[in-house]
């Protein structure tokens, strides 16, 4: 590809044909629903989603793109030549969909910003990325796991997450440094939690410092209260943020006052 690739925006583009089917196989839309994808590249992946049945929204701050992705032709297609952190996804879906799905080879540096606006702006169905492979391991971790932390608590509160495929880094035009992984985040917010802002501030705070114990990063909050709430799950201050359970988060940030 004649291509002048810009590192600084995670320009790796996708060749290998098998990922970009399961990527898009793994999208299950209907003509009521809409995918939005992230940085459509030279089209890889877009020239798979425009041949379901969904309108496709695409967002890409590279305009020296403009000349290839025009080539896709659909009545279903559109494309944005913007930088997604900056717009309102909203001023651009004119109509009512069932389902919205977000899909993405994202640039690794701002994975988890996207995830964050995706969440505050609009009500994904679900989002389908393509991110570095030990960030998708944080993502899934399990507790009692050293890639389990505050990210892991916040998404697996808000997400069902899933393992679409593995992707060598061997797949891409340029070759990054790093593998990859596909991952699906099915939204599903776990039940019976009272306070959001509660629950977010709280697991930032207890995982502040990984390998000092609760008592140490929660300091400023009632630990009386935390206290009792832990023992019913037989745990106690002692214990490390990394050895809580979303659940067990859930309860306690319950529990606060
Ligand atoms: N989806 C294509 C593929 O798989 O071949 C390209 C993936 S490449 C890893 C990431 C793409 O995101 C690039 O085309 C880049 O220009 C675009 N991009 C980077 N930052 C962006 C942003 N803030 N908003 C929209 N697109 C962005």
């Amino acid at each position: 590809m004649n291509f002048n690739f810009k590192k600084s925006l995670g320009q790796n583009f996708l060749k290998d044909n098998n990922i970009i089917k399961k990527i898009s196989n793994s999208i299950n839309s209907s003509k009521e629903d809409l995918i939005i994808e992230i940085g459509p590249g030279a089209g890889a992946l877009t020239k798979e989603l425009v041949k379901k049945e969904s309108d496709v929204i695409c967002f890409e701050i590279d305009e020296r793109l403009k000349s290839i992705l025009s080539k896709i032709k659909s009545d279903k297609l559109n494309i944005i030549y913007e930088d997604f952190l900056k717009v309102n996804i909203n001023d651009y879906i004119n109509k009512e969909y069932k389902k919205i799905f977000f899909v993405g080879n994202l640039p690794y540096y701002i994975t988890t910003a996207i995830i964050n606006k995706i969440i505050s702006e609009s009500n994904p169905f679900e989002i389908v990325i393509m991110i570095q492979k030990e960030v998708a391991e944080r993502f899934m971790a399990k507790p009692n796991s050293k890639e389990y932390g505050s990210l892991s608590v916040f998404l697996q509160y808000n997400f069902d997450i899933e393992k679409i495929c593995s992707v060598s880094k061997n797949c891409f035009i340029p070759i990054p440094k790093v593998d990859s992984m596909v991952i699906k985040l099915k939204s599903n917010k776990k039940a019976g939690l009272k306070n959001e802002e509660k629950f977010y501030k709280l697991i930032k705070d207890a995982f502040k410092q990984k390998r000092k114990n609760l008592r140490n990063n929660l300091k400023n909050y009632n630990l009386d209260n935390i206290e009792k709430k832990l023992n019913s799950f037989n745990k106690d201050l002692t214990y490390r943020a990394e050895e809580i359970t979303v659940t067990e988060f859930i309860e306690i940030s319950n529990h606060l006052d």
